[in-house]
């Protein structure tokens, strides 16, 4: 069956009663037949119903056979990273989120645990990057927030080759537009936070995989650490998933036509979206998903002007965080990429004029009337103080 009806009928609940709606196994522990019987869950932090549910039904989106829901995106990159030894390294993407960059820099490599960033989109850095200490491969395509593209199946048989776990972060598109693991990707990592939930109202995460010892270390973990999405959290979710295809559908179409309607602004200096034939990745990005998206970011030229058209921009909210149904803007340099350390800004941060937007499901005439009107609003502004200052 096509995504859209995987999305709204997952298997059944099993509710006695026929609940449509899943009842949520809101308890912590879970009563047991004697001392030495043991059901199928005893304690939330090892596994809840409510949770297995959406971790069902987020390995069938991504077309995985397991998967583990965690607290947070982060959360859920942790544990992914929980599969890297001490001695070890872990290569990534260098346009990465920058909590995974946070993560990476200031965690992991406090356990002895080699980080090393390359630029995912040229095939030749990334074979020339692997080192026998290379234990994963992380990344993010697109990117957030510069939309660059790899390619996942050349990657994924460059890392089959040299023995190397790779790791897809598909938050950006969604298993709707593109599901990593069937081109080769050995691990799907999500915040769950952005699409899948797709209402602002829950933080999440999960991990998805083939395969099953894999999995078992990643269960083991979420046990042991004890990050697992709560039964409520996990009940959220799997509402918000039964509309993720509508939603997608959607946000993708409009984000299409708010990329060429910004590319034809005087004002508007690079626009980076996956869905336009001018992007360089065009084409490797339609081989391997069905759209570009719903994030969109694009420059002025000058980081004033661009802080002047955020703050204009009234039928967005200035927010960090994408793929919820109501559009957002943002200037990631000063918002969601902030937490990238100071030494590693000048390599791995967006540029300072950098505005993102995630596009939600208002009518797209309205988000451009919207956008429209914040571009005029800057442009007379600054040639008004051009004509002020001439006239000093
Ligand atoms: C938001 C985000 C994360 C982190 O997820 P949280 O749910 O905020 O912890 C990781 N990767 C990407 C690509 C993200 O956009």
């Amino acid at each position: 069956m096509k995504t859209a009806t995987r999305c709204v009928r997952p298997e059944s609940n099993g509710d006695p009663f026929g609940a449509i709606s899943p009842p949520i196994y809101q308890t912590a522990t879970f009563r047991q037949e004697s001392v030495d019987e043991f059901g199928e869950y005893d304690y939330t932090r090892s596994g809840n119903p409510t949770r297995s549910l959406v971790e069902r039904q987020i390995a069938d989106l991504e077309g995985g056979k397991h998967a583990s829901a965690f607290a947070s995106g982060m959360a859920a990159i942790a544990a992914l990273t929980r599969l890297v030894s001490t001695g070890e390294e872990i290569l990534c993407g260098s346009d990465l989120y920058g909590g995974t960059i946070r993560l990476l820099d200031q965690v992991v490599q406090r356990f002895g645990i080699g980080v090393k960033y390359v630029d995912t989109s040229d095939l030749d850095s990334v074979k020339n990057a692997i080192t026998p200490q290379t234990k994963l491969l992380l990344l993010e395509s697109p990117t957030n927030p510069l939309l660059r593209i790899s390619d996942i199946e050349a990657i994924a048989s460059l890392t089959r080759d040299s023995d190397v776990l790779f790791a897809v972060d598909n938050s950006m598109l969604s298993p709707c537009l593109q599901r990593p693991l069937a081109l080769g990707a050995d691990l799907v990592v999500h915040s769950a936070t952005k699409f899948l939930c797709g209402h602002s109202d829950v933080t999440g995460g999960a991990v998805v995989t083939n395969d099953p010892q894999l999995h078992a270390q990643i269960a083991f973990h979420q046990n042991a650490e004890g990050a697992g999405l709560a039964p409520f959290e996990s009940w959220l979710l799997h509402r918000g998933i039964k509309t993720l295809d509508l939603r997608v559908e959607r946000q993708n179409n409009s984000a299409l036509t708010i990329a060429k309607f910004l590319t034809g602004q005087r004002i508007v200096k690079n626009v980076y979206y996956p869905g336009l034939a001018t992007h360089p990745g065009f084409e490797i990005h339609a081989r391997q998903a069905t759209g570009g998206g719903a994030v969109i970011s694009f420059t002025t030229g000058d980081p004033s002007i661009s802080k002047r058209i955020v703050e204009s921009c009234t039928l967005f909210d200035i927010a960090v965080s994408f793929g919820s149904v109501g559009s957002v803007i943002s200037m990631p340099c000063t918002m969601s990429h902030a937490s990238v350390p100071a030494a590693l800004r000048e390599k791995l941060a967006p540029p300072s004029d950098l505005i993102r937007i995630s596009v939600g499901i208002e009518a797209v005439e309205d988000l451009i009337a919207n956008l429209e009107n914040a571009l005029e609003n800057t442009e007379p502004l600054s040639a008004v103080a051009a004509s002020a200052s001439s006239r000093i």
